[in-house]
């Protein structure tokens, strides 16, 4: 039987009077069972399980959580473990972004609302994505690198260096370190950590993370902020303070009443509550304004100047161009050895936000030269703009997947020498250089996965 759930007095003296008669159901829910939910990568997944998250397209529940870890196809990108509530994000975005815009997710490891995010932009859409820690930076760019869009930067930076380009953004997400409130009943340490000190800490930087960026939202652009904690001082107050002293008007998000999700606490303040006795989902809140002023106010930051850039842009033969679907619309360039392609419409954007940014990650890394050969890249292997076309493919059973997941050489009998790009399950996982007695394995060494517990049989999430 699961334990019961040991609360901080203090955040039962403070929630408490919140949840009013809806607490004991509140209790209920803390010591009951933690929904399992994924969402499906829809450019590289077409089997679906059954039972959908109402709020979100592509969000669906499974009845039990299964060892992730070795299901190869989640390592393919084809779908992400993330919490329901926070999927709720779609709806600000289906309703707020239009056309072609810059979005940026300023706290954004490990990558749930940015792979989330980066499914529903257009094309020529931009997503920076930020990770002011390094080590969750590498997480991020791993993320979204399987996730396969290329439109998408990773940079890691402390969000003042982000509010210098001034007017840049349409869409500033600010999923913010918080108290975690909402995270008691799938993490421990939230409550260990938890203080009424803590809170008001935590409200105090997310205060100073939001002044530093605001610059980078352009007038008349939408911030989206939110949190997965509780107390109304890093929610509602927070967002009176955006409103008050950033200036910006609060919206409405369009939802629906069977979806229960609970209203803002106080009064004035428009904000969407997620509580684990009223939905499938973790503790979440979301708020969605609109920065004051229009357009005309906006100074566009200064272009950068491609000198670099251009004598870096012709030393690509043309055949590894064809490495990608859809090349006339990608810039192909260098960075020492390694040879990239972003899509060329985003080309200058990448351009200034190389002369203010550290980008960990950016488009598609399509391999890198060795002596003569040209070593194709795992960001190329992942990439939805991968032409298959062009490599020799190796469809492997689970356990050669697995193998292969563990950076373990393979022998492939039967497949021709050279680079032979591995599937499974008809998805790609990466590339092997193909020697003939064996095949060197050319997955990323910090991707591995590292359990030695490996299950007795095949681990298969959506069919
Ligand atoms: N958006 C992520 C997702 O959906 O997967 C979760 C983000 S988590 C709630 C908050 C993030 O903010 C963490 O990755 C944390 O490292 C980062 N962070 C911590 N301190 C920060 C600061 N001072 N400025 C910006 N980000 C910070």
């Amino acid at each position: 039987m699961k334990q019961q759930m040991n609360l901080p007095a203090d955040f039962i003296t403070r929630t408490q009077p919140l949840l009013k008669e809806e607490w004991d159901s509140f209790l209920t829910a803390l010591d009951g069972d933690i929904p399992v939910s994924i969402r499906i990568n829809r450019n590289k997944s077409a089997n679906l399980p059954a039972t959908k998250i109402p709020w979100c397209d592509t969000g669906y529940y499974l009845d039990k959580r299964p060892r992730f870890t070795f299901d190869p196809l989640f390592h393919a990108g084809c779908y992400y473990v993330q919490d329901a509530s926070s999927m709720f994000v779609e709806r600000a975005i289906r309703q707020y972004v239009k056309g072609n815009v810059r979005v940026l997710d300023l706290c954004a490891a490990p990558g749930g609302k940015s792979t989330l995010i980066a499914g529903l932009l257009g094309k020529d859409s931009l997503l920076v994505s930020n990770e002011v820690i390094r080590s969750r930076a590498n997480i991020l760019a791993a993320n979204l690198t399987k996730w396969g869009d290329p439109g998408v930067v990773i940079t890691n930076n402390d969000p003042v260096n982000l509010g210098k380009l001034t007017g840049f953004f349409d869409i500033v997400l600010v999923d913010a370190p918080c108290s975690g409130e909402g995270m008691f009943r799938k993490d421990e340490g939230a409550i260990s950590e938890w203080s009424v000190h803590n809170v008001k800490l935590c409200k105090e930087r997310q205060r100073r993370i939001l002044a530093d960026v605001w610059p980078a939202l352009k007038p008349g652009g939408v911030l989206m902020y939110s949190t997965c904690t509780y107390n109304t001082e890093e929610n509602e107050e927070n967002v009176q303070w955006i409103r008050n002293e950033l200036g910006a008007e609060m919206l409405p998000v369009d939802t629906n009443a069977e979806w229960m999700t609970s209203p803002s606490f106080v009064e004035d303040t428009v904000a969407y509550r997620f509580f684990p006795h009223k939905i499938k989902g973790e503790g979440f809140f979301l708020s969605v304004l609109r920065k004051n002023g229009s357009e005309a106010d906006f100074t566009a930051p200064k272009k950068a100047r491609d000198s670099k850039n251009k004598k870096n842009k012709a030393d690509l033969p043309p055949a590894y161009k064809d490495y990608i679907s859809g090349k006339e619309d990608f810039t192909f360039y260098s960075k020492g050895e390694f040879r990239f392609a972003f899509p060329a419409r985003l080309h200058d954007d990448l351009l200034l936000l190389k002369s203010h940014l550290n980008i960990v990650s950016e488009g598609i890394c399509l391999g890198e030269f060795k002596g003569k050969d040209f070593v194709p890249n795992q960001s190329l292997a992942l990439s939805n703009n991968l032409n298959r076309n062009v490599f020799e493919t190796c469809e492997a059973d689970w356990k050669t997947a697995v193998a292969y997941l563990r950076k373990e050489s393979l022998v492939l009998p039967g497949q021709p020498k050279g680079y032979v790009l591995l599937t499974y399950k008809n998805m790609p996982l990466g590339f092997v250089k193909n020697i003939g007695a064996r095949a060197n394995n050319l997955y990323p060494q910090e991707w591995r996965i590292r359990s030695e517990n490996i299950p007795g049989e095949a681990v298969n999430v959506i069919g």
